[in-house]
């Protein structure tokens, strides 16, 4: 079946670039085509922007600009409301792109569009609330006083995993505080953001406000996104290596940066936890996206007393997911993003066979082939082998025992990330104990389900700079001004 024939509103599956308001081929008329990841069918072939479309939509944002950040707080919260509005009047839609492009299961695809509309919700909000501060000052002849502007143009690039609600935790934010934006989304996800850009139209905001460039080649786009003078600030959400490249060419221009990156996030089940709660957290938080969330747990830390209860009841329910299209009812985990992504998963595995640990279940390709892998746990695991140092970012499992609490929190601190974290145990005095030791941005405690827009969002150490959400997200897109009055005397 046809993509178009899935939705109920066609023209939300745009194939072109956005810029300034209007839908455009890229100037060297090149095109890409998109892949659905369950089937390998081509979706649609959408415009290879390249520096020139880029130098155009900037062109366009910067010019917008001098209308949008003088544009009263509570219309560009109305603007916003709109925009959730039509968000969630086209979630069923939206939903099917994103499953469509990424491989998502629908009802997980479903709940990503209700996040990215959330986003949107609360920044309409947080637009009516950049207040400002008077400082008491030493002398009775002035006032001193800190205002909230807007930084500017803002450029964004974001990854295929969640297509639709990392953009709309950096638009939304972005527009509220009154920037203007240029946003890069990724190769294999286009569409969920083309779809994104025609319901802001639809919502009224202003040409050039939000300007949208798919590209196969991120580096052509990335880099005049991030040496242009008119850009100055980048939000990038992706992996650790390209985060530092692109920290790295906006050294030149001075630019804020905020970088959400990759993590490797331990999940330590105390040997006081309670196995079954710890057992559903387990797979919810592993198995979601087909282990393709940067707050996936990555590595299992296992108390030596639960550990054999623990794996024998974990790979039974993994044993028990779906593996299909996501566009199947009744699919738990669809594809991985691509045959790269599967022969990471592969390598990590093999690493790990070799070096001693041992498969309970899966541990190959999905029989319906592509880039299919089935759920896997792994036991035996320690913390030198590849599986545990690094992102694996597939539906791997590798449990890891331990002996002592400070072992345990040494072991899910041995690493350069710090996105997120989780712990199962009973102990009160130790929930706060191991939650203040973690060196994560995020710290789930008997509860994997941590991400919302009320939450400030983000990682320390090499997971990266910057928070999203919350009352603390809009600060990103803001500047702070001192205003001094002399002469009041
Ligand atoms: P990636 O390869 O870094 O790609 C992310 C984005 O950067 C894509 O749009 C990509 O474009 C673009 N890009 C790559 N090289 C570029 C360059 N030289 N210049 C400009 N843009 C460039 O990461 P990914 O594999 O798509 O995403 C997975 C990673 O994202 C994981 O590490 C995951 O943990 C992380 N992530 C973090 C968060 C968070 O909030 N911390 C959330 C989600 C994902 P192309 O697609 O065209 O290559």
């Amino acid at each position: 079946m046809l993509l178009t024939d899935r939705l109920n509103d066609a023209q939300l599956l745009r194939d072109k670039a956005y810029i300034n308001g209007g839908w455009v081929a890229a100037h060297e008329a090149a095109g890409f085509s998109v892949y659905n990841p369950a089937t390998g069918a081509p979706l649609a072939t959408v415009p290879d922007c390249a520096a020139e479309d880029t130098r155009a939509a900037i062109a366009a944002a910067e010019q917008a600009l001098i209308v949008w950040r003088e544009t009263p707080a509570p219309l560009r919260a109305s603007l916003l409301r709109a925009l959730h509005g039509l968000l969630l009047k086209h979630e069923e839609d939206l939903a099917q792109l994103i499953t469509a492009e990424q491989g998502k299961p629908l009802a997980e695809a479903l709940g990503e569009v209700r996040y990215a509309a959330a986003y949107v919700d609360w920044f309409a909000a947080e637009a009516r609330r950049t207040y400002g501060d008077v400082i008491p000052a030493a002398s009775a002849d002035r006032r001193l006083l800190v205002v909230k502007q807007p930084i500017g143009v803002v450029a964004t690039i974001t990854p295929w995993n969640f297509p639709l609600a990392m953009l709309a935790r950096k638009v939304a934010p972005a527009l509220a505080a009154g920037c203007a934006v240029v946003s890069k989304p990724a190769e294999a996800t286009p569409l969920s953001a083309l779809a994104l850009a025609e319901l802001t139209s639809r919502a009224g905001f202003p040409a050039g406000v939000f300007n949208v460039l798919p590209t196969s080649s991120g580096d052509r786009v990335g880099g005049e996104l991030t040496s242009n003078p008119v850009v100055r600030k980048l939000s990038f959400t992706g992996s650790t290596a390209t985060g530092k490249l692109l920290l790295s060419q906006c050294a030149e221009g001075v630019k804020k940066v905020s970088l959400e990156l990759g993590g490797n996030a331990p999940f330590i089940v105390f040997d006081d936890a309670d196995l079954e709660a710890a057992v559903a957290g387990a797979v919810a938080v592993k198995f979601r996206n087909s282990g393709q969330t940067c707050i996936c747990a990555n590595r299992f830390i296992v108390h030596e007393k639960l550990y054999d209860e623990f794996a024998e009841r974990l790979a039974l329910a993994v044993n028990a997911l779906s593996v299909g299209d996501g566009a199947e009812a009744g699919t738990d985990q669809g594809p991985l993003i691509n045959a790269a992504a599967v022969r990471k998963v592969e390598n990590q595995l093999e690493d790990a066979v070799a070096s001693g640990a041992h498969v309970i279940c899966g541990g190959a390709r999905h029989e319906r082939g592509g880039s299919f892998f089935q759920p896997t746990v792994l036991v035996n695991v320690r913390g030198d082998m590849r599986v545990a140092r690094e992102e694996t970012f597939g539906p791997v499992a590798p449990l890891l025992p331990f002996q002592s609490e400070a072992e345990a929190v040494e072991l899910a601190n041995q690493t350069q990330a710090g996105l997120a974290a989780y712990f199962y145990t009973a102990d009160m005095a130790r929930a706060w104990r191991v939650a203040e030791q973690l060196e994560y941005g995020m710290v789930g405690v008997n509860e994997t389900a941590i991400s919302s827009e009320a939450i400030p969002f983000g990682g320390i150490k090499e997971s990266g700079l910057g928070r999203e959400g919350s009352s603390y997200g809009i600060d990103e897109y803001l500047e702070l001004k001192h205003i001094c009055m002399g002469g009041l005397g």
